[in-house]
């Protein structure tokens, strides 16, 4: 059965906006596009402005259940990450449950946001049962760390038992994540870097977060050098200085997708290593998070320059009052303002979806592509539609299920 919808506006993502078009759907994936609205059968969606689902391209929902984030506004990266391990303590013997319930409110508070797809680092393998809401779909990317050698084929086991698990709904996929150049060590880099490869996976990792994390890696100093030698983790040949950023970004450059996450700190010759690799490459910037630990203006306009893909993610309750990823375009926005809006709409849509190596089924309004979109309400006559949306709210939906004057109502 195909079911016809008469949009106000519809941005495809594929090329400049189309007022007053036709969305055709058919089995839960759109079929074709009409740049006119004279369906008489057609649902009327003439006062929407319509955009691809939402797509989150950063979060760790094992965190969903955090009223307000850890430890205080502008403390120091490493601070907080003591906090974090804090909170971790705390799980009980159910950590599994627990996380299971957090990751479940996770995925519900997504949707609520109007967002479709979650790029969701997970630290407990096949947590499939917690990710149940069928339109919402989750890269579900494992964290790989731990300096300790003796683990390591263990971790890198895990990995890829994480990588070939048949998941048994299709809106879950599969990624990995060794965590950040402080928590994993180079040859664990390089063999997750192997299995994104091999099994064409997805890859993000956490890169130039923080000015503490720079100083590590180029002097084998400061505040994480100390918080390592307190757990008993710190070894020379791990940290020998003399290292950055751009190092990293040519260990992730053979990765299936690479996203560098945050990458706040980082410099031109960093900058210049991912231009070199965008084909696959993208960086990830959370401005919530960005803002919560008071760090330096993000390179944002500089990756941008360079034709690089940037896309947004929430980042985690932990760091961020909630999971709305439309507030992170919200401050993009408004931080950014030489920035055309127009631009930041990729970020989470067509370009988020690469970098979660979902592109053929998200990110964009054009046949082939599933049916479920981010919606917000303009009315009749408006006068500038993007500017209607950046002060909205999108509501997920699904046109294979077809819409009900309830939905439109409830909206
Ligand atoms: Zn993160």
């Amino acid at each position: 059965m195909i079911r016809r919808y008469r949009v106000g506006w519809l941005f495809t993502m594929c090329g400049s906006p189309i007022q007053d078009a036709t969305v055709m759907v058919e089995d839960g994936r759109i079929v074709s596009i009409e740049e006119t609205g004279i369906w008489r059968d057609a649902v009327d969606l003439s006062q929407w402005a319509i955009m691809p689902a939402l797509v989150n391209a950063h979060t760790h929902l094992e965190f969903s259940n955090l009223n307000h984030p850890l430890g205080t506004e502008g403390m120091t990266f490493p601070q907080w990450i003591t906090e974090v391990i804090r909170y971790r303590q705390g799980f009980g013997e159910n950590i599994a449950i627990e996380k299971a319930q957090a990751i479940r409110s996770g995925v519900k508070q997504s949707a609520e946001h109007g967002v479709g797809v979650v790029g969701e680092i997970a630290t407990l393998p096949l947590m499939e049962v917690a990710y149940d809401r069928p339109e919402v779909h989750v890269v579900s990317m494992l964290e790989v760390l731990g300096l300790d050698p003796e683990r390591e084929a263990e971790r890198i086991g895990q990995a890829r038992d994480h990588a070939v698990y048949p998941w048994s709904s299709e809106s879950v996929s599969a990624g990995l994540s060794p965590h950040a150049p402080y928590s994993a060590p180079v040859r664990l880099i390089e063999q997750v870097v192997q299995l994104s490869q091999q099994y064409q996976l997805p890859l993000a990792m956490h890169l130039a977060e923080s000015r503490e994390e720079l100083e590590l890696l180029e002097q084998g100093t400061g505040p994480f050098r100390m918080m390592l030698e307190n757990m008993g983790l710190f070894q020379e040949s791990d940290f020998p200085g003399g290292k950055k950023p751009a190092d990293y970004i040519k260990l992730l450059a053979p990765a299936h997708r690479a996203m560098v996450v945050h990458g706040n700190y980082l410099a031109e010759p960093d900058i210049a290593a991912i231009k070199q690799h965008k084909e696959t490459m993208t960086v990830c910037y959370c401005p919530r998070t960005h803002a919560y630990f008071h760090h330096d203006r993000h390179p944002l306009e500089a990756l941008l320059a360079d034709g690089i893909r940037v896309v947004l993610g929430t980042d985690s309750r932990s760091s961020s009052p909630d999971l709305d990823l439309w507030a992170e375009v919200q401050l993009v926005n408004e931080i950014f303002p030489n920035i055309p809006p127009e631009q930041l709409l990729p970020m989470v849509t067509r370009d988020a979806a690469f970098a979660l190596g979902v592109e053929d089924s998200f990110g964009r309004i054009d046949p082939g592509q599933k049916a479920i979109v981010s919606a917000f309400e303009i009315g009749n006559d408006c006068p500038d539609v993007l500017l209607a949306m950046l002060g909205g709210q999108p509501r997920l939906w699904n046109l294979g299920d077809g819409l009900t004057q309830l939905d439109l109502a409830t909206a």
